[in-house]
């Protein structure tokens, strides 16, 4: 039997220490005690593995045995973090930012009641997405349009409500996997519907569509291809094509736009994309795409296009299983009015980091860089040039000329600090190459810049 066993402290001392009382707030007494009694236990069960000299020694283990449990669960709760790594929309990382303006009225209605189903014109029930609905009329001028959980279940229910147990043609060209869980042709299995494919990888002609039509054939599909291109020697059978043969064999042409934008980006320095009204208005029946992707809302998919398609989605059963809550709403209707009212478009955060200019993030980055050495004494910083990314499957192949704080490290402390910097308060996730860690300047948010560099000093002046 170890001596030092009979220096254990005891469970109700343990309680009082100050330390264990700063957990107690966080967790509450019951799991504290919990992990007091598991630690003593082990230490028990296992004593002749340890040596203590004296009582205190005895008692600082414990706390700190505590200490690093509490860091464990501390790590895995959902919290706010800071983004350094360059690319826009993490999917990760919770894609999108959503704007401070927004949030204001998001936590307003979801701190009361709200109409979000009732009527104050007529006393009577209403139609949730309706305020959204006008919106995203008005914007793209589409006929109708609905809400449901994300852009997959928006593919998923156009498919079952319009098209279940009857033909979808889809080009060999869009077959893509969007993050292992979204693959169109599963997708398209899984919501009853038989996916035909035509054309090869790198070219679809029109006719490969019209050749493949039967009498089971219900519709025709068009995908983004959103994190690759096909390049060289191709053929993608264009909109208006489709369109048209759509039209000419009575099927429906639905095109999953993946990103979606209401605004033409090169008015921000960006790649050419198709934006929605343009699509709907060159005829496509039914376009869907992502609340929080490019647009910069909450996680939503919005499904608009042809009243009388809408009208047998929004009347099948899955509609009251994929619907979203008044918060999201919310968001998405404040998001939206900012599009309609075409004012503070850049106050949008993800179009806003997306669109900085390389002059900016190199005057950003020059500030926090001195900032930084300011802060930590002999510490090897340097400003460097670097890719960024848009990042969530938007824009393919664009890479934004970005800047990044580079600090160079010893060989075997990389992996190290990038795990502190990942158990900070708010923790920092960067980017490594070269034994040098890279914080790309673009996807920090200007407000959490001190956040930022006061975290960063801190771990940096422990292994400098
Ligand atoms: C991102 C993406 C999806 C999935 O959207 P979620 O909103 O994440 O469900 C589907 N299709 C395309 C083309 C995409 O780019």
């Amino acid at each position: 039997m170890s001596i030092w066993l009979r220096n254990l402290p005891s469970v109700h001392v343990l309680l009082e220490h100050e330390e264990v009382r700063k957990l107690i707030e966080l967790q509450g007494r019951d799991r504290v005690k919990e992990a007091i009694q598991d630690i003593m236990s082990t230490m028990r069960q296992n004593h002749e593995n340890y040596t203590f000299s004296n009582s205190q020694n005895v008692l600082d283990y414990i706390i700190c045995q505590l200490k690093e449990q509490a860091t464990l669960t501390h790590v895995t709760e959902l919290k706010r973090v800071i983004n350094a790594t360059g690319t826009v929309l993490h999917t990760n990382l919770g894609r999108s930012p959503v704007a401070k303006l927004v949030m204001d009225k998001v936590a307003q209605i979801a701190q009361g009641y709200c109409n979000l189903e009732y009527d104050l014109n007529q006393g009577k029930r209403g139609y949730r997405d309706r305020p959204v609905e006008a919106l995203l009329m008005q914007l793209t001028g589409c006929e109708s349009a609905l809400v449901v959980n994300n852009n997959a279940s928006a593919v998923f229910l156009c498919l079952q409500a319009l098209a279940k147990d009857q033909e979808v043609i889809v080009s060999r060209g869009e077959q893509v996997e969007i993050g292992g869980s979204f693959r169109v042709p599963d997708i398209i299995h899984a919501s009853g519907c038989k996916m035909i494919e035509v054309g090869t990888t790198n070219k679809t002609y029109v006719e490969d569509y019209e050749k493949a039509i039967s009498e089971e054939t219900a519709m025709l599909l068009k995908i983004h291809q959103s994190n690759y291109r096909i390049k060289g020697f191709t053929h993608e059978t264009s909109r208006e094509d489709l369109i048209k043969l759509a039209e000419n064999r009575q099927l429906i042409a639905i095109e999953d736009l993946g990103s979606g934008t209401f605004v033409d980006w090169r008015k921000y320095g960006l790649p050419y994309e198709p934006t929605v009204q343009e699509v709907l208005n060159k005829g496509m029946d039914i376009v869907t795409i992502s609340g929080d992707k490019l647009l910069g809302g909450p996680q939503a998919g919005i499904i608009m296009g042809k009243k009388e398609y809408l009208d047998k989605i929004k009347r099948h059963p899955l509609m009251r299983m994929l619907r979203v809550d008044k918060t999201t709403l919310m968001a998405l209707q404040e998001v939206l009015r900012l599009y309609v009212k075409g004012e503070h478009i850049e106050e949008l955060p993800s179009l806003g980091m997306m669109s900085q200019s390389y002059v900016h993030l190199k005057k950003r980055g020059g500030e926090l860089g001195l900032a930084l050495s300011e802060k930590v004494n002999h510490l090897a910083v340097d400003l460097v040039d670097i890719e960024d990314q848009p990042g969530g499957g938007s824009l393919p192949d664009t890479w934004l000329k970005g800047v990044a704080l580079s600090i160079a490290l010893e060989m075997d402390s990389v992996d190290q600090v990038q795990a502190q910097l990942r158990r900070l308060h708010m923790p920092i996730i960067c980017r490594v190459k070269d034994n040098k860690l890279l914080f790309s300047i673009r996807t920090i948010e200007v407000e959490l810049e001190d956040v930022f560099l006061n975290e960063l000093a801190d771990v940096l002046k422990e292994v400098s």
